[in-house]
């Protein structure tokens, strides 16, 4: 059995009664909607048409809400329904990020994720979803998608239909016939300010991606004129965490590499670098629990973990990070030297702790700025960045002799670091929303923050005081390698909230 929708667009009326009914069987809070009616216009006056489409959940039967979220609240049900339990949600809204079509939203009163679950407790008892029932032109068809004799198959089978975004893969079950092609594909559109009947929500950023970018709506080209806000899941925090992150894992990692590759014996690799690890990864961990909606439930991570996430992964990762670092401070305080074995051992840990991002946003298939090949890579650099900068600072304050080979390290990684960003915003884009993204940082919004915080004080500045470091002795050249460290330290943190930022401005609906 698999439960699936057709929405008939030749049949609606644009009456909103789907999205009332919905929110009066479901007792959905004003501002959120698990359906809603969008509309846009083309043409030009007096040649105007207004097209709609009713837009909801499509029970995706490869759905990557239920693979990235962590605690299995969001599941399939054996009959095709893709439903919540929101007594396990956290409020991570990971599946915010993963699902491409903005269905999913944080429901107010509960702080927890909802969305459409094609009215579960009505199918259960034989009825249809509230939605159906009350649609005056029948535009909406539920059923069985299995049985060749329902009406849903008999019309999917008969006429031509859509599905949204079918190269996403997640093989949604929502099908639509006679709907304008602009409306399931968002990045077409622009937007106004204004709605045809209201302003739009100021926290609704992700439309501003056009306008911000000085992009000229084509003349007569769709443009949306009603729909409801999405405003961006992850924020500062976010970007903080990834900072925090490189800084841990890069202490280590760096540290190993000294140990082992140069042969280092110092205060800064045997004390400093698992200090720095261990401070940064409590601080990782304290920015993630409080960007939780639901930090009370942060814990569910570990006892109703879905191992298909790599948020799941990511924390055991930390914890096992964790503790290499208090086995390396424990054997330099007690048997004064790091085993080579126990820093090899930290440096994939280090790797695995800057990398595993990479995989988590792999999984937040909704925005394809962060699906760059590049991007395990580029953390795993930003890491070493980190890394090789906090310890040049703590090393310049105690005295260590390893300074040399912090600043060359530090240099070295700046300019991979450097290479790898402008190979993400600059390498043929695989897909129009990521060009739009690429176009806001180089050359829309955020392309101030980036020109400016992220390459001339995170890259050109710390090269360049690098470089006249190296001729200098004494304090003069300690206090600039200080301040390049500062800066390098600065840029990659401006660097992180532009990602986070441009990865969630480019609209999913
Ligand atoms: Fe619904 Fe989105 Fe999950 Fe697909 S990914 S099942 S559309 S919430």
């Amino acid at each position: 059995m698999r439960y699936g929708f057709v929405i008939d667009q030749d049949r609606c009326i644009g009456c909103h009664a789907c999205t009332v009914a919905c929110k009066e069987e479901h007792n959905v809070a004003v501002g959120v909607f698990r359906t809603w009616v969008k509309y846009i216009e083309k043409g030009e006056f007096p040649d105007v048409s207004r097209h709609f489409a009713v837009l909801r959940c499509n029970h995706c039967d490869n759905a990557p809400c239920v693979e990235i979220c962590p605690t299995t609240a969001l599941f399939r049900r054996p009959d095709g329904i893709v439903d919540f339990d929101n007594s396990r949600c956290i409020g991570c809204k990971s599946c915010m990020q993963a699902c491409p079509y903005d269905a999913l939203y944080i429901d107010p009163k509960s702080n927890t994720a909802a969305k459409c679950n094609y009215c579960a407790h009505r199918v259960e008892t034989g009825l249809e979803p509230a939605c159906v029932i009350v649609c005056p032109t029948q535009a909406i068809i539920p059923g069985d998608l299995d049985d060749p004799t329902s009406r849903i198959s008999r019309t999917v089978t008969a006429q031509k239909v859509t599905a949204r975004k079918p190269h996403k893969g997640t093989r949604p079950k929502l099908f639509y016939v006679g709907v304008d092609g602009d409306l399931l594909e968002p990045a077409t559109l622009t937007s106004e300010r204004a709605y045809v009947w209201s302003e739009r929500r100021p926290d609704d950023d992700t439309y501003e991606v056009g306008a911000s970018n000085g992009a000229a709506a084509i003349p007569g080209g769709a443009r949306v004129v009603y729909d409801v806000a999405h405003p961006a899941p992850w924020g500062g925090k976010a970007a903080l965490y990834l900072w925090t992150k490189s800084i841990s894992a890069g202490a280590l990692m760096v540290a190993a590499m000294l140990t082992t590759l140069l042969g280092v014996d110092d205060l800064t690799t045997n004390i400093v670098s698992p200090l720095a690890a261990l401070i940064f990864t409590g601080l990782t961990s304290l920015i993630l629990i409080a960007d939780l909606k639901r930090p009370d439930r942060f814990y569910y991570l570990l006892t109703k973990p879905n191992f298909s996430s790599w948020l799941v992964w990511g924390c055991y990762i930390l914890m096992a990070y964790s503790a290499a670092a208090t086995a390396w401070l424990g054997c330099a305080i007690f048997i004064l030297r790091v085993p080579t074995m126990l820093a090899v051992i930290s440096a994939v840990l280090g790797i695995a702790t800057a990398g595993y991002t990479a995989f988590l946003f792999a999984q937040a298939k909704g925005r394809e700025l962060w699906q760059s090949s590049l991007f395990l890579w580029h953390l795993i650099v930003q890491a070493l960045i980190a890394g090789s900068a906090l310890l040049m600072i703590v090393g310049i304050i105690i005295g260590a002799a390893s300074i040399s080979y912090l600043a060359a390290m530090l240099a070295a990684s700046i300019v991979l670091g450097f290479a790898m960003v402008l190979g993400e915003l600059y390498l043929p884009a695989i897909s129009e929303d990521v060009r739009r993204a690429a176009e806001l940082i180089t050359g829309g919004a955020l392309s101030r923050r980036f020109w400016g915080l992220s390459t001339i004080v995170g890259v050109v500045i710390p090269l360049a005081l690098l470089w006249i470091a190296s001729a200098e002795t004494g304090t003069d050249g300690a206090i600039l390698r200080v301040i390049a460290a500062l800066a390098a330290l600065g840029g990659l943190a401006a660097f992180e909230s532009i990602w986070i930022e441009a990865g969630q401005a480019v609209p999913l609906s």
